[in-house]
Formats: C-alpha cells, sequence, structure tokens
C-alpha cells in the first residue's frame, strides 16, 4: 500500500482508517453460506451488542448508514400514522424527507441551524399528538451538534405507541451511547464516521418492539424488509450477499475498540472536543454550535476571522491534511474539524497548529 500523495482525513466521513484495519479486508474471500461466515457473524453480533451497550440484535446491512433510514422510516411508521422528526441541521432535516419520500406522513420541531432539542420541545408534541415514531439525529455532523439523547429517550418512552430512533451515525463510538439504558428502539450508524471502517457497512441495534411494529405494516419493501433481516440474522447470515471484506475489517476494530473500553473512547473524542474548542476560540474563530451541545466527534468552526476556505485547504493539503471547508448553506461561513474514530490528540495538534501557521498566529 502505498504512502505517496495520501492526505490524511480530517473530513467528517470517511475518516483516517489504520492499515490493519484497511489491510483487514485482504482475508481470502468466503461463501456467505459457509460455516466460517456464520461464525464470523455471530463473533460480531456479540461485539456490536457490547459496542450498543444492547442485549437486542444489531442488524449489519450491506448499505451506507441512508439505507437504514429507509428502513427505519418504513417499518416503523404505519399507514396513517406520523413520524415526529427533530430538524436542525442538513441530516435530520434530510432524513425527515426520506419518510416522506416513502409516503409517510411527517410533523417536524425546527430549531435553528447550531441548536439542540430538548426534552421540553419533544414532551409538548407528544402531549398534543399521537406519533408512532420520534426521529431523532444524535449528533449532527453539518452543525456539530450533539442532541440530549438520553433525556429525550425519558420522554419518548412515556408513550407506548412511540417508538424511539436515533441516527447515531457520527455519534456511535466517539459518544456515550446506551441503547437499552436510554430506551432507544432503533439506532443506526454507518461504518465510515467514528467507527472508522471504510464506508460501506451499516449497523442499527433493533429492539423487539420496532419487529412488533415492522409486522404490522404491510409496505415494507424488500431490501431494508426488518423481519426478513431478523429471519437471517437469527441463522447468524444475511438476506443478499453482504461485503464479506468489510465485515473482515469490522470483526478486528471491534477487537481494538474493545480493547481500548468505549468508556476511555468517549474521554478521548470528549478531550480532542475540549482542545479544538480551546483553540477556535482563542483564534477569535468561535463555535458555530451551542454551548453545552457541542460535539465531541466534529466542531463546525464558525468563520469569525473569514478566512478563505479554499485557501485553507489547499494550504492544509500541502501539510498532507484533508480538510473540509463547510457544509450545506453555512459552507464557507464554517469549516468542520472532524476529531472521530482513530484520531489521536497528537495527530489533532498536528492539524491545529497547520492550521495556526496558515492565520501566521
Ligand atoms: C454521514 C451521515 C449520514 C449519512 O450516512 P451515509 O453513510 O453517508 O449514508 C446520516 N446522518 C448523519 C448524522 C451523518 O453524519
Amino acid at each position: 500500500m502505498t504512502q505517496n500523495n495520501h492526505k490524511r482525513l480530517v473530513i467528517p466521513g470517511p475518516v483516517e482508517v489504520r492499515r490493519e484495519i484497511l489491510e483487514a479486508q485482504t482475508e481470502w474471500m468466503i461463501g456467505h453460506r459457509s460455516k466460517a461466515f456464520e461464525e464470523l457473524f455471530a463473533r460480531l453480533q456479540t461485539k456490536l451488542r457490547q459496542a450498543f451497550v444492547t442485549q437486542s440484535r444489531v442488524f449489519v446491512q450491506g448499505s451506507s448508514g441512508t439505507g437504514l433510514w429507509e428502513g427505519a422510516s418504513r417499518n416503523c411508521i404505519r399507514d396513517g400514522r406520523k413520524a415526529l422528526h427533530l430538524v436542525g441541521g442538513a441530516f435530520s432535516e434530510r432524513w425527515a424527507e426520506v419518510s416522506q419520500l416513502n409516503g409517510k406522513q411527517v410533523d417536524i420541531i425546527a430549531v435553528e441551524w447550531g441548536q439542540a432539542h430538548t426534552p421540553e420541545m419533544v414532551a409538548e408534541a407528544l402531549q398534543k399528538e399521537a406519533y408512532d415514531a420520534v426521529c431523532v439525529v444524535h449528533n449532527e455532523t453539518s452543525t456539530g451538534v450533539t442532541n440530549p439523547i438520553k433525556e429525550i429517550g425519558e420522554i419518548v418512552r412515556q408513550y407506548d405507541e412511540t417508538l424511539y430512533l436515533v441516527d447515531t451515525v457520527s455519534g456511535f463510538l466517539g459518544i456515550e451511547l446506551r441503547v437499552d439504558e436510554w430506551g432507544i428502539d432503533f439506532a443506526l450508524t454507518s461504518s465510515q464516521k467514528a467507527f472508522a471502517l471504510p464506508p460501506g457497512l451499516a449497523f442499527a441495534a433493533v429492539s423487539d418492539r420496532v419487529l412488533d411494529r415492522a409486522k404490522q405494516v404491510t409496505n415494507r419493501g424488500y431490501y431494508f424488509d426488518f423481519l426478513e433481516i431478523e429471519s437471517s440474522l437469527k441463522k447468524n447470515n444475511t438476506p443478499s450477499t453482504p461485503p464479506v471484506s468489510l465485515m473482515f475489517a469490522a470483526d478486528r476494530q471491534l477487537d481494538d475498540v474493545l480493547a481500548e473500553g468505549l468508556e476511555n473512547r468517549w474521554m478521548r473524542h470528549a478531550q480532542m472536543r475540549d482542545l479544538t474548542i480551546t483553540w477556535a476560540d482563542s483564534r477569535e474563530f468561535g463555535v458555530f454550535a451551542q454551548d453545552g451541545y457541542r460535539s465531541p466527534t466534529v466542531t463546525t468552526v464558525a468563520n469569525g476571522r473569514n478566512i478563505n476556505v479554499d485557501d485553507m485547504a489547499k494550504f492544509m493539503g500541502g501539510k498532507g491534511f484533508s480538510m473540509d471547508k463547510g457544509y450545506g448553506k453555512i459552507k464557507g461561513k464554517t469549516f468542520r474539524i472532524a476529531h472521530m474514530g482513530d484520531m489521536t490528540i497528537s495527530t489533532l495538534e498536528e492539524v491545529l497548529s497547520g492550521l495556526d501557521e496558515f492565520i501566521g498566529a
């Protein structure tokens, strides 16, 4: 594997993947109806349950996270019923759209980009109307806001008919998440964010309540039919051909993640957040996300110094780093520093001192 011209990824997905993990993908191929595959799948189940802090099953799906958005919306919202989507950035906005495009009725609680949702907002909405699901993004990657998932869960669990669906695509393995304890019915993630794997796999911790609900939904489609996926999963298998090489990489990466320890991993991310925020404030950039809800995995830096983000990215490219220039409607007014996955504090320090050199600080 050549190192020539490789720029280390400081973008919020895909993130830098360690060489050992990339190399785990070069295992000899096995058939997915073989005993060896069943064993691989079973190993993944055990480790993924630990990683999601759940006793329930964890779906392993050949798709990006977006696929499981579609699956969640299709399987969890009945005809004639509604979902409540909490929207405050590009990703939460898109998930609401995915529900609508699948023919589901959606109500939205919108907050300004950069703000978090509160349990009070959700409590008020649930008092007014019955919802089949509340859909929340744990960590809004466009704005760098982490929502209070545990506290919102305390509200949602008071309603028997309402499933709690959480997108933790850029939160999982970087920010504390306890699926069972926090009453989460469905927690979905992708491989290429804080999991630090190549893109192409999606995972979701799935409660029994979700599967009971799916039985009451007629048009579940096929590829993301949760009842089909569950019936294969019970046999340590998948309905169609999975990305086996990526699963080898996941198997290896989960060993390293669990060896580091979930709490240590969450703490390392919190330290990287604090370092980045301190840097952004002291250089008079500022931070876009509301104080108190700033993400441990990605900082959306407010461009208070009004630097040219294209020039910045070019300069940093010369130092061997691939940088982000902001997302969606806040591109340029902000830029993001991803500090997730297997990034170390010392790599982050290298990134920040490169940026210092660019601004002449
Ligand atoms: C990246 C991202 C997605 C989309 O995931 P894909 O794996 O690209 O489909 C969804 N939600 C959040 C919060 C994300 O950061």
